[in-house]
């Protein structure tokens, strides 16, 4: 099911309204509002406290919830393997303070997907991303007012080509990123053609300022306009350390580089969860709560021309297994 259109919720708005009122007359009971759709294998809940809670597996859409003030905290279950986060995916949303995304794979971030904050919202206090990794693609990340942590505890370096990348923060941030993350500085263009000197200033502005995400536009407008184009460097890449960081991050924001990690494991189980939590306190387990959980689900075989699968199953198994 896909979320549906604005003018089609607002009827289903009041409808749900005329039914709750219908439903008050009859027994007296209050019922609770909820939403809750599924975008092929990824599903999601709204509660009644405004919790956002996505589970599965595929792609999070393009605006699955743009500017929605309904979303006060977004949280992925710990069994999501989720791939990608569309653009605006959860921009604009004003109340929302905490975000907790988390995958087993590497998730890529569409464009200005977690854009939460404008200049009137003073809420969002917390992004935290467990994953295998993170593509940023560009990504801005801007108007983060009152942002207090910024976690990024993934497996797998990350790659970032932006100097704006937490612009607009009000407070110190307490950022952490993992070991060997880059710095990346985009390979230099020089234009050629009537209006080249225009281009090539805007490719200069973009690069200084870390709009690196314009410079596709401003290629492919230069060559409508008729010029042409070359690389004169390639890109360039610089591990992240405490003296380089302000390139990316701003210089009042204090940096945790996750250092090199062993998990050390103990095992239990409950019923058919199987736990393995690592007691290795050096602050740098990349783990969710420095534990992973194995569920094993029963097959749904019942009878034999059901077309079921008589395999047991597993959810977590890949986490478990890294
Ligand atoms: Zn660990």
């Amino acid at each position: 099911m896909q979320r549906t259109h604005k003018s089609t919720k607002l009827i289903s708005l009041v409808l749900s309204f005329m039914m709750v009122l219908s439903f008050f007359s009859i027994t007296g009971v209050t019922a609770y509002a909820q939403e809750s759709g599924n975008w092929d294998g990824v599903s999601y809940t709204l509660d009644d406290d405004g919790t956002l809670t996505i589970s599965g597996t595929g792609v999070i859409p393009d605006n699955a919830f743009y500017n929605d003030s309904r979303v006060k905290k977004i949280v992925f279950n710990d069994d999501c393997d989720i791939t990608s986060i569309g653009a605006q995916a959860f921009s604009l949303c004003n109340n929302c303070t905490s975000i907790e995304i988390y995958s087993q794979s590497v998730v890529e971030f569409g464009k200005e997907c977690l854009v939460c904050n404008d200049e009137n919202n003073k809420n969002l206090k917390s992004i935290a991303v467990y994953a295998k990794g993170v593509k940023l693609n560009n990504n801005r990340f801007y108007s983060f007012g009152v942002l207090e942590t910024l976690i990024f505890s993934t497996e797998e370096p990350i790659d970032f080509t932006l100097n704006e990348f937490v612009y607009g923060m009000a407070v110190s941030p307490n950022i952490t990123i993992p070991l060997d993350s880059r710095i990346v500085t985009p390979g230099h263009i020089v234009f050629s053609g009537d209006k080249a000197s225009e281009y090539q200033q805007l490719f200069e502005t973009a690069v200084e300022n870390g709009y690196i995400d314009w410079i596709d536009n401003i290629i492919e407008e230069a060559q409508n306009d008729g010029c042409t184009y070359i690389y004169d460097s390639e890109p360039k890449y610089e591990i992240i350390t405490q003296q380089n960081y302000e390139r990316v991050f701003p210089k009042y924001a204090t940096l945790n580089i996750l250092g090199p990690h062993t998990h050390s494991f103990s095992y239990s189980a409950s019923a058919s969860t199987i736990t393995a939590e690592c007691s290795n306190s050096d602050g740098n387990c990349t783990l969710q709560n420095n534990k992973v959980t194995l569920i094993i689900k029963k097959p749904q075989k019942i009878k034999f021309d059901d077309g079921q699968s008589p395999l047991a199953s597993f959810t977590g198994l890949n986490s478990f297994n890294s």
